[in-house]
This record gives C-alpha cells, structure tokens and sequence, in this order.
C-alpha cells in the first residue's frame, strides 16, 4: 500500500482488519470507513463528493403511457444501398441468402388466429374451480345472468397494467388474468386451456423490453407473481431453489444475508422474476463476470403446454445423463412451457467492490481502455459499461431522480468498470496500477472513483438511468445487438447520419436523441431511438436497414432482449433456414395444437 500511495498520492486511513471483514450486502465494501482517496496529478481524479443517489429501485418506473402504438410489422423496404455509406449488400447472394432475406422480408401483419376460441363465462367457472381464492382471478367478463356465480367482472382498466408493456409499446386486449400460486395450479390451468384450445401468454414481471409478456389479442393472462416462495438454499454449495415468480432483487437480498448473491443484475431487478429471466435468458451487468443463465441455472421446473409437469429441478453441478432439456427453456420466452421452479447456482458475494467513471474523447479510446482494464485487472473486473454523451445528457436531462454529473466537462463517451473480489488490499492496488497507467498515457482525460456505498450508486445511477430517462424524453425505439465490439459505435454513428439525410434528426424534429451504449465487455450495444411518437414512418427509416447491417458484420439482431412480438419475423437475419427449421419443429413438439405465446418468437 505504502507504493501505491506514494506513486499516486493516495491516502488511505482504514485498517487491513476493517478491510477484509466480510460483509453481506453486495455494495458494503464500499463503505470502507478508510476508502482511498485517489488524487492524479493534475487531473481531477476522484475526490469529488458524489450525489447521494441510491438504486432504490425496487420497481422500475414505467415511463410516460400517454401515447396509444399500434404494432404493425409491415415495414416499408429499405433504402440501406443509398444511405448505408460503409455496409453494403452484395449484389450476388447465394440461395441460402436469399431465402433468409426472403423470411426477413415476410412481413405479414399479424392477425387473430380463429383457432383459438373465445373466452366465455364457462371458462372463467372453470379457472374458479383450479384458483381457490376470487383474488386470483381478474376478468372483465361478466358472469352469466342468474349464474350463482363465484366471480365479479371488474373495470376494464384493472387489467391495463396486464395488457400493456412497460414501454406503453405493445397492448394486448385480454379479459382474464390468471394468478396461480402452485405448480399444481398451474398445470389445471394450462390442462384446460389445452382442451379448449385457449391462447395464454406467460407473465413474470412485466419488463421485457420486446413485447413478449403482453397479449397480442385477447390471450388469457397466466401472471405468475403468486409464485413467490423460496424452496431451499445450500449454504455451501451456493445453490438456490426457488419459485419462478420470486423476484430478482428479493432473491439477492435473501442470499445477501448468506454472503452470495445472484449471478445477474439489470436495471429491472426490483421488478422481474427470475422466472422471466430465465425464460428471456436475461444477461444484464454481471453477464461479463458470471456468464449466462445457461451456465448458472442447474434445473427447471416447468409446466408444458397440456398441463405435464417436468421435473428438472435438478441441483447437481455436474450431470450428463441424455439431453439437456432445460438448456430448450433457457430464453424460450415462454412459447414451449411455463416455467414455474428454478435452480440456480450463485456465487459468493464479494467483501471489496470499487467503481468507477472514466471519460474518454473517442470510442477507439473506449476500445484500448477495455483492452488495458482486462490486462490489469481481468480476474477481478465485473463490468465494463460504456455510454456516449447523448446518453449521459439525456439522464442529466431527463432521468426521474436527479443524477449528478461528476465531471467538470462534458466528453465524448464515458466507460463505467466495476471490480470485486476478497481482497480489497489486493483490488485497490490493482486498480491503482491500472489508473495511472491509463492517465500517464492520456488515455482518458478524466474520471472518478466512487469512495462509498452512495457514490457507488450514483456512478451505477449514471448507466442505469439511460433507458428511464431515455423513455421519460420520447417513445424509444430500443434495439439490442451484438456486434464485433470494433463496429458498435459505427452503427450508431451511420443511424445518426441516416436520421440526418432524411431530416428528422435533431432539436424540435421527430427523432430527438440517439443514444448509444451497452455492454462493452459482452459486445453487446442498445441504441435508443428517441422519437416524439412510434411512428411507422421513423420505424421505416430505421428497419430494416439496422438489422440488416448487423447481419452483414455477424452480429446478432437480439444480444439479451429476446424476440418476442417485435423481432419474431427478425430471426432469419441471425439464424440460418436450417436453424429455424428445427427450431420450429421443437415449438411444434412441445405446443402441437400452438397456444402458448401465439404469434411471437418465431411467427410459424
Ligand atoms: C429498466 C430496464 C432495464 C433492463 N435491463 C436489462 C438488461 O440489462 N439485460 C436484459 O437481458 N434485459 C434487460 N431488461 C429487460 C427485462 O427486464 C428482462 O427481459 C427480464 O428478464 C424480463 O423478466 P420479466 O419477469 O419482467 O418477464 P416478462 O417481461 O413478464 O416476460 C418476458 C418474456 O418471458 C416470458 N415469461 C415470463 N415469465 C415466464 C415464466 N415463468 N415461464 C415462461 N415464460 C415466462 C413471457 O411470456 C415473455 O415472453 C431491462 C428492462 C428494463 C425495463
């Protein structure tokens, strides 16, 4: 410690003892009574006092419901070969080319199958039979007259919340939510549905961002938040079992007292469920550290589509007995089962996280920052976050609760890098390395180093507060790719350009902000395309060329949101016909008769 204080003026004041004790809260390290504080030469490295912002989070905020979209998914064709300045579709295509192109171009708006049967006061009779509470039952239909019916129709609009997304993108026109607490209900519910050949649409928390979780028509509602009990926890091999309606923050808290935490983390964990994640595959800020949900979740519970229970909940680390079926549930996004059991595996909480805002002039520089972070510090790194400065001033603009700017000037792009591990003696010497190295060579012009738990939250609040704050400006047209990290800000860049060239881009016009950020260290941007309304005549600007540009460099068209209704006809420009052959024959395996989560994921 003496070096590092000495070569960069450090100045620390708490013991090793105080160090080391393990606390369980995730953000306790930062509390560190004798946090360093750091001081570069000449630079205003890190001493400023940060804004006392928390992630209460809890429930995210949805943002403003005023405005009605329909979705259509006609798009008009693309003018990518005169306005796509550096990616262009060659003019040869091989057939299996063409055939992707063709299944992208199929773009035939979605209409209510007739297979599907109505719902009628019958069915809601028999819903009351499975749910024994009248609490678990929200219909708009009412009972039949003279009926002694168990049930009350309600008002429509208590059914809103249900029907409609969290980005007020997508609305359904269901009339029955369903609110099962068991497995055993559950699977009575979907029994009958099978029967009946009823449309349901699975519901965790409500917070996907590409309109899975919502009714298309007048799907049945199966809202598993009833689900919610906590089934065991391995103390020493960090396994949990729970119900998939528990929701993500509560299972972190839980853990926490036990000194692990969950293996993801997003902006939505005070309001998702593990069952949604899960079942979107959610990767979120912690993906980079701790992997995907393919790699951590150990078993599943899951309720198939005629009322079959399947039991995987398996524990077990290590088990290469057949097929792993639970791997086909993993981002299934509930159009092959419900899932209503996780098992999952977390890691140990770390007792010394530290957290910090580096600001950067230029995305190459965000590229060899990345590069020397990983060398210093890659056991240690838990994320690596970049935002450009659209995004930081849409959240200094727009962001509910106030987040404040640490910096004296404002700066090309921002990278936000987390560590933890056991050793904060250890990280903080890591990270002093690695800060100086960065400042010494100017690869970054400013930054700031969080001292304690409420500066660590209001650098995270920084990032965070992006799609909030985005959604709080305008309607967002949101877009989650993966890309060779090298080409992600070009994109952004060429969206500008083309907003540009058809003079809707800028102050008072129709597109008011790109914003450009995301997961570095996992490749994966998120563009945010602020517009004044979900107008088709901006989604055409923006589809497909933006699909097909990430398809030409590789890229994935979904990197962690899923596919849901608004990418269901998208999948061909990252899979190929083959591919999405099978994939069709695994949904027509599980769901022959198609009931659960019609019309999205892959429209068959
Ligand atoms: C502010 C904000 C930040 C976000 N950040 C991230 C991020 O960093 N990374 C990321 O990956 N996502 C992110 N998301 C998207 C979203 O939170 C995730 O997709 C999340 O996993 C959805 O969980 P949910 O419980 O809300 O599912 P829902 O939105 O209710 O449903 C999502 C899909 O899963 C299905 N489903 C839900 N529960 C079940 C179940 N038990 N069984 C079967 N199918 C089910 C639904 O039918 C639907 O298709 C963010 C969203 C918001 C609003």
């Amino acid at each position: 410690m003496t070096r590092i204080v000495s070569r960069a003026r450090c100045i620390t004041t708490s013991s090793r003892a105080e160090k080391m004790s393990a606390r369980p809260d995730r953000h306790e390290a930062a509390r560190e009574p004798g946090r360093k504080l750091l001081q570069v030469a000449g630079l205003s490295f890190f001493q400023r006092p940060l804004l006392a912002w928390r992630r209460k989070s809890r429930h995210v905020a949805f943002p403003d419901q005023s405005r009605v979209y329909r979705y259509t998914s006609a798009s008009s064709a693309s003018t990518h070969s005169t306005l796509g300045p550096r990616i262009t579709v060659p003019a040869q295509r091989s057939p299996r080319r063409q055939a992707q192109l063709a299944l992208r171009r199929s773009l035939a708006t979605v209409a209510r199958s007739d297979v599907f049967a109505n719902i009628s006061a019958a069915d809601i009779e028999a819903f009351a039979k499975i749910l024994p509470s009248p609490s678990q039952i929200l219909t708009t239909i009412s009972p039949e007259s003279g009926s002694a019916a168990s049930y009350q129709a309600v008002d429509p609009s208590e059914l809103d919340t249900f029907n409609n997304d969290w980005m007020n993108k997508y609305h359904g026109k269901s009339q029955l939510v369903l609110k099962p607490k068991t497995t055993k209900e559950v699977s009575e519910i979907m029994k009958y549905c099978h029967s009946k050949n009823i449309a349901v649409v699975p519901q965790g928390g409500n917070t996907g961002l590409v309109g899975g979780g919502v009714p298309v028509f007048d799907e049945v509602i199966i809202q598993l938040g009833g689900l919610n009990q906590i089934r065991s926890f391995d103390e020493v091999a960090g396994t949990l079992v729970c119900d998939a309606g528990c929701i993500l923050e509560s299972l972190d808290n839980h853990i926490a007292e036990k000194g692990y935490m969950m293996p993801l983390d997003l902006g939505a964990k005070g309001s998702c469920h593990i069952g949604g994640n899960v079942a979107t595959n959610a990767g979120g800020l912690r993906f980079l550290r701790y992997g995907s949900l393919h790699g951590n979740v150990l078993g599943l519970e899951v309720v198939l589509p005629d009322g079959t229970v399947m039991d995987n909940l398996s524990t077990l680390r290590k088990d290469n007995t057949g097929f792993d079926l639970k791997q086909l549930f993993i981002g299934s996004e509930g159009t092959i089962g419900l899932i209503t059991g996780v098992s999952i595996v977390t890691p140990r909480r770390p007792s010394a996280m530290n957290v910090a805002v580096f600001a950067l002039d230029s995305y190459e520089a965000v590229q060899t920052v990345f590069g020397q972070v990983k060398k210093h510090c890659g056991e240690i790194l838990s994320a690596f976050e970049f935002f450009d400065q659209t995004s930081f001033d849409v959240v200094q603009k727009h962001a509910t609760a106030h987040v404040r700017d640490p910096f004296e000037a404002r700066h090309p792009f921002y990278v936000l890098i987390e560590t933890s591990g056991s050793n904060k003696d250890h990280d903080d010497e890591k990270l002093q390395v690695l800060l100086e190295h960065l400042m010494e060579e100017g690869m970054i012009q400013d930054g700031v180093l969080a001292q304690d738990e409420t500066q660590l939250q209001g650098l995270w609040a920084l990032r965070e507060s992006i799609p909030e704050a985005a959604g709080k400006m305008g309607k967002v047209f949101k877009y989650d790719l993966s890309m060779p990290i090298n080409k992600m800000y070009e994109l952004v860049l060429d969206m500008r350009k083309r907003f540009d060239e058809h003079g809707v881009h800028g102050e008072g016009k129709d597109v008011g902000a790109v914003c450009g950020y995301g997961h570095i260290g996992d490749g994966n941007l998120h563009i945010n395309i602020v517009a004044k309304s979900y107008d088709e005549k901006i989604e055409n600007i923006i589809e497909p060329y933006i699909y097909e540009w990430t398809s030409e460099v590789k890229g994935s068209v979904s990197a962690e949101h899923g596919l849901g209704l608004m990418k269901a006809t998208k999948i061909g420009y990252s899979k190929t016909p083959e591919s999405i052959e099978y994939m069709k024959k695994i949904k027509d395996l599980f769901d022959p008769k198609g009931i659960l989560n019609p019309y999205k994921y892959i429209q068959v």
